[in-house]
């Protein structure tokens, strides 16, 4: 990369902070934009079109970025920095017994987790050099485990204040905040009182506060004003992550979530939230069916004849992602001749088998997006074409969900503006995280940048074929360097470990 093209980074800028689009040209120095001409206040005839690096507010790639720094799935998108760490779930604090256990799982991809600390872990990953930024979350069901509490039962006094400076360790060590699962073992053992003693810290060291919340689906109403009350009581910055109502039964209760935001904000809260733009959401199989933990085959088999009981088609809405028996990945549920055996055969074989469901409405994330206060997050690890990561069946939205936000939600006669929608995956998540030098083109601002076609920008990730990176990115930069050019990843990987 010659200096003339460092000060000669020209086309149609989108700042990030919904300002409308502008004519100018960039310089950059040292991985930092050093200068901004404006050219002219209107958008000239020209395809390339600049924007601040797409943040991914709720990420999972805690692992991954391990086993993959390249990112590849992430950066073909334009994610520059990828927030990991979420729903409850961190890949630390860990101790021994931890340690053994998730080792187990990650044998296949022949990753030892040898660290302990927080802290330990991020220098892990500043080693293994990812090539998006990373900030991550800690985990509150990983903590508790942590410190030892039983996942079948609420954290006493001694326990929380166990949680409580375990929350305090992590922060101080670089977290950006705290995320809960309380639908899933163990964060669903926590009652108020451990969720409230958990985020003390992260009040008063004003990180955020992210909520997989207790229940999606039939009441979600409640357990969305569950996690709101914990946010107002504690006083802390609250992400409701990945807003969704999940079922047929419940899309007529987007209205009441909505309301429940509206009326927590105009209180006092500080309030945002985040989705992927697609109808189909995805989790382990086990968890999407509402079961906490198999206890034995039968009482599965007899769970989903009740579910199939209730509604003949509950199946039809499955596909399989992935499993350790084979011939289910990437297939639906809706031919099975003995779904409640078969289901129960796979689970048997894998109780880790993941699965996305459809049963999300495209009408409420209309409604979700149209609101200001909604970032965009995949919910996704990063995956790649090639290598240890591109062998499971995954949701589209691992390759897809940045450029299809772009391409279906926003420019002219679409949901947002361009400009609108460029802030809800920069200088939003940015502000959320009290990120101060990324999020914006501006002066001073480290030069995360992508550079693509509106008119092109699009996903090509489906379930038929979920590994398609995205067309209409020409170029992606993290810190200054040049990630991905046409389509081709750059081996720089220039993305830092960011501590909060
Ligand atoms: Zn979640
Ligand atoms: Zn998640």
């Amino acid at each position: 990369m010659n200096n003339e093209r460092l000060n000669n980074l020209q086309g149609n800028i989108i700042d990030g902070s919904g300002r409308k689009i502008f004519f100018g040209k960039l310089s950059i120095e040292n991985g930092k934009i050093t200068d901004i001409s404006e050219i002219s206040s209107e958008r000239h005839e020209c395809s390339d079109y600049i924007a601040p690096g797409f943040i991914d507010i709720h990420s999972h790639g805690d692992h991954f970025l391990l086993i993959d720094p390249s990112a590849a799935s992430k950066i073909q998108q334009g994610v520059t920095t990828d927030v990991i760490g979420n729903c409850g779930y961190s890949a630390a604090p860990i101790n021994s017994n931890m340690r053994e256990r998730r080792g187990r799982g990650l044998e296949r991809f022949k990753l030892k987790p040898n660290w302990e600390s927080f802290g330990d872990y991020l220098q892990r990953l500043e080693e293994a050099q990812p090539a998006v930024n990373v900030c991550a979350l800690v985990g509150h069901g990983t903590l508790r485990t942590y410190a030892g509490i039983p996942e079948t039962r609420a954290a006493t006094p001694k326990d929380r204040l166990s949680i409580l400076h375990a929350v305090k360790k992590a922060l101080e060590e670089g977290a950006f905040g705290l995320s809960t699962g309380t639908f899933y073992v163990p964060g669903s053992s926590a009652d108020k009182l451990e969720l409230l003693d958990s985020l003390t810290p992260v009040s008063d060291m004003k990180r955020l506060y992210a909520a997989h919340i207790r229940n999606e689906s039939d009441f979600v109403v409640e357990s969305l004003y569950e996690a709101i009350d914990i946010a107002r009581i504690v006083k802390v910055k609250f992400q409701y992550s990945h807003i969704k109502a999940w079922g047929y039964q419940n899309w007529n209760k987007a209205n009441k979530i909505l309301e429940l935001i509206k009326n927590g904000i105009e209180s006092g809260i500080d309030i945002s939230t985040d989705l992927y733009p697609y109808d189909s959401a995805a989790t382990e199989l086990i968890s999407g069916m509402g079961v906490q933990n198999i206890k034995s085959i039968d009482e599965i088999k007899n769970h989903i004849q009740e579910l199939l009981s209730k509604d003949p088609y509950w199946n039809h809405r499955i596909r399989i992602l992935s499993s350790k028996v084979e011939n289910f990945r990437g297939k639906r549920l809706f031919n099975l001749k003995n779904p409640a055996e078969e289901i129960a055969r796979i689970l048997e074989a894998d109780p880790h088998t993941s699965a996305a469901f459809e049963e999300l409405s495209y009408k409420n994330i209309d409604k979700f997006i149209s609101q200001h206060i909604t970032a965009i997050g995949s919910d996704s690890s990063n995956r790649n074409i090639v290598g240890p990561l591109s062998e499971d069946f995954s949701h589209p939205r691992a390759f897809g969900t940045f450029p299809r936000f772009i391409s279906k939600y926003t420019g002219e006669g679409k949901l947002l503006s361009l400009e609108e929608g460029i802030r809800r995956v920069t200088s939003l998540p940015a502000e959320r995280l009290g990120l101060t030098d990324r999020g914006l083109i501006k002066i001073g601002m480290s030069a995360d940048l992508v550079i693509f076609d509106p008119s092109k920008i699009k996903d090509k990730a489906t379930f038929q074929y979920p590994k398609k990176f995205p067309i209409g990115i020409k170029e992606v930069w993290v810190n200054g360097k040049v990630a991905v050019q046409n389509g081709i990843i750059n081996e720089v990987r220039n993305g830092k470990v960011l501590r909060a």
